[in-house]
């Protein structure tokens, strides 16, 4: 056989009729004996001409709302309350927030999360000079913060008379002495003008040294407050989902497709949520298609998710009904037995390619929902076509989760159920029906699981774990010589990005073998 010439070596790569690997529809089509799972097949790696920190990560939401990283927690009630939902935000994610509670408690949850970091905050807990210390105390312990406006009605539009800070109230004995005695009086306060930009007030900020900065009007009625604390928050967190204007952390929310929903509804408007995500283990049905129409007409500028959905078929429906965004997935959770008793269902990969294609075609993103057990199962999710992925088992277990941890067969645990376990349907509230309602359950006498109840290990705090995800998916795009989710897309559909199946041999060899014993640390 003639030696080729290897200095021409990507040239004879011509006579080949094909590329090594598939194009994600031939990997689809030709898995006709069944579904594809994130486990079946791999993506080949291509040339890497950047630094994996180049990746960039930002996608997609909804239709109107975009996000410096694709992920998602999960509304469950042992995975995302406050805590979990501004962390996820902070980091450029964000967390969806649970409903197996009352309206007036998630509502309370939504505000906590939008309250947590501000430009303006235009809505600030203000007091009245006769205010005690010892009140003042008091406020500190049950709202987290302690600069507290003093204006002459204890009102925001009152006359500014001064601020009180921890520093007036610390160390001051006297509980009953009166706010007015120990504030910093307004003539010695550096103030801003109404109508300054946020920048100028950051600045006059920064110069002045201070932690806050009051806003007044012409007559010196107050107006608003800067807190510097926000802007070290902002430099923290550079990634961090915010709205444009506030500077409020972006906020989701679950809500079900019953009558009581709508009252759920307008109290998480209130509250100020972003994005709600229609909760339902099958989404095509006349109850969601109700909801979403009513979600449309009374609250057009609200973003909706929409789902779940497996097929084409249900996504074509919720897709018309106007859907910002599809939720994919049924069965596929690591808690979950839907495919096992109610016979429905569909594998993951396979669910994903196909609604994503589907309704990419219409600009409307699609989030995979469930087994995201690892970075590569991200990036095989975006590779299919989702501009997110949701998680619960992944993210159950770290510090951020509602719950306490106990301690068995000496490993530090939290708990974790599918809210389609018989435990999370029995705690729904009189007026939540959450779990019951998203299997439509909320009638049967006998309850009929479609999810377990278990526990997790100690995951350690998601300020940690998230960008342990963030940057291992930047590696993953960069082996795939990507740069970011938009041309994944891209060299995914024009057939440049190759996919090759994954047999059960090709799996154990994949994963680590022939050890005696080892230790899987994930992260530093
Ligand atoms: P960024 O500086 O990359 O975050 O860009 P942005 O558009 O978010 O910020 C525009 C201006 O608002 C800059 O002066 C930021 O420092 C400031 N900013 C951003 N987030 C906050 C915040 O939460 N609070 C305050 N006070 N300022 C903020
Ligand atoms: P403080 O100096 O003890 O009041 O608190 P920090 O400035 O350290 O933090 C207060 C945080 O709570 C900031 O991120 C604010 O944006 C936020 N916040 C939300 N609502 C209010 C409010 O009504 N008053 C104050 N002081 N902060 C608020
Ligand atoms: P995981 O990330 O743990 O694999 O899956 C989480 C997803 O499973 C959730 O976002 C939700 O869509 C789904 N899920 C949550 N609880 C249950 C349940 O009890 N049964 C079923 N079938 N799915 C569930």
């Amino acid at each position: 056989m003639t030696v080729l010439d290897a200095s021409k070596a990507t040239e004879y790569l011509k006579d080949y009729k094909s590329k090594d690997g598939l194009d994600i529809k031939s990997l689809i089509d030709s898995a006709n004996f069944g579904g594809l799972t994130y486990n079946d097949f791999l993506i080949l790696p291509r040339l890497i001409d950047f630094p994996a920190s180049n990746v960039n990560l930002e996608t997609k939401l909804t239709k109107k709302i975009s996000l410096k990283s694709p992920l998602l927690s999960a509304p469950m009630d042992t995975v995302t309350e406050e805590q979990m939902a501004i962390h996820m935000s902070l980091l450029g994610g964000i967390g969806i927030l649970h409903h197996n509670c009352t309206a007036d408690d998630q509502a309370e949850m939504v505000k906590k999360v939008k309250k947590y970091e501000n430009g303006f905050i235009n809505d600030p807990v203000v007091i009245a000079p006769e205010v005690t210390v010892g009140e003042v105390k008091k406020l500190k312990e049950v709202l987290g913060f302690t600069t507290f406006p003093v204006t002459e009605n204890g009102q925001v539009g009152g006359k500014l008379v001064g601020i009180i800070t921890s520093r007036d109230v610390q160390f001051h004995d006297d509980d009953k002495s009166t706010v007015k005695e120990v504030m910093t009086k307004a003539a010695d306060l550096i103030t801003g003008k109404k109508g300054i930009k946020l920048d100028e007030g950051n600045a006059l900020l920064r110069k002045s040294k201070k932690g806050k900065l009051p806003i007044v009007d012409e007559e010196g009625n107050f107006v608003s407050l800067i807190s510097l604390t926000d802007l070290q928050k902002n430099q923290s967190y550079p990634l961090a989902s915010k709205s444009y204007h506030s500077k409020q952390l972006l906020c989701g929310a679950s809500i079900g497709t019953l009558q009581a929903d709508r009252e759920r509804l307008a109290k998480l408007v209130d509250a100020g949520v972003d994005v709600v995500v229609i909760d339902s283990s099958n989404g095509s049905s006349l109850f969601q298609i109700e909801m979403l129409k009513y979600i449309k007409e009374t609250y057009p500028e609200l973003q909706v998710v929409a789902g779940n959905v497996v097929t084409r078929e249900q996504a074509a429906l919720l897709i018309e009904a106007g859907a910002d965004a599809l939720k994919i997935g049924m069965g596929s959770g690591s808690i979950c037995i839907t495919q096992e008793v109610m016979a429905c269902g569909r594998p993951q990969g396979t669910a994903v390619y196909a609604v994503s294609e589907f309704a990419n075609k219409f600009g409307i993103p699609t989030i995979a929902d469930g087994g995201i057990g690892n970075i590569g199962h991200i990036s095989k999710a975006l590779a299919l076509g989702a501009s997110c992925v949701m998680m619960g088992g992944l993210l159950a277990g770290t510090s951020e989760t509602p719950g306490e941890y106990f301690y068995r067969d000496g490993k530090r645990l939290k708990s974790y159920r599918g809210m389609g376990s018989i435990a999370a349907m029995q705690q729904t509230s009189s007026n939540a029906n959450a779990s019951t309602s998203r299997y439509f359950s909320e009638a049967d006498k006998v309850l009929v699981a479609q999810g377990v109840s278990g526990s997790v290990v100690d995951k350690g705090s998601i300020s940690k774990f998230i960008p342990y995800l963030y940057n291992g998916l930047q590696h993953s795009l960069q082996d795939i010589g990507i740069q970011s989710i938009g041309e994944l897309r891209e060299k995914v559909y024009e057939g440049e990005v190759r996919f090759e199946f994954r047999t059960a041999s090709a799996q154990l060899e994949g994963g680590v073998h022939g050890l005696h014993s080892y230790e899987k640390t994930l992260h530093n």
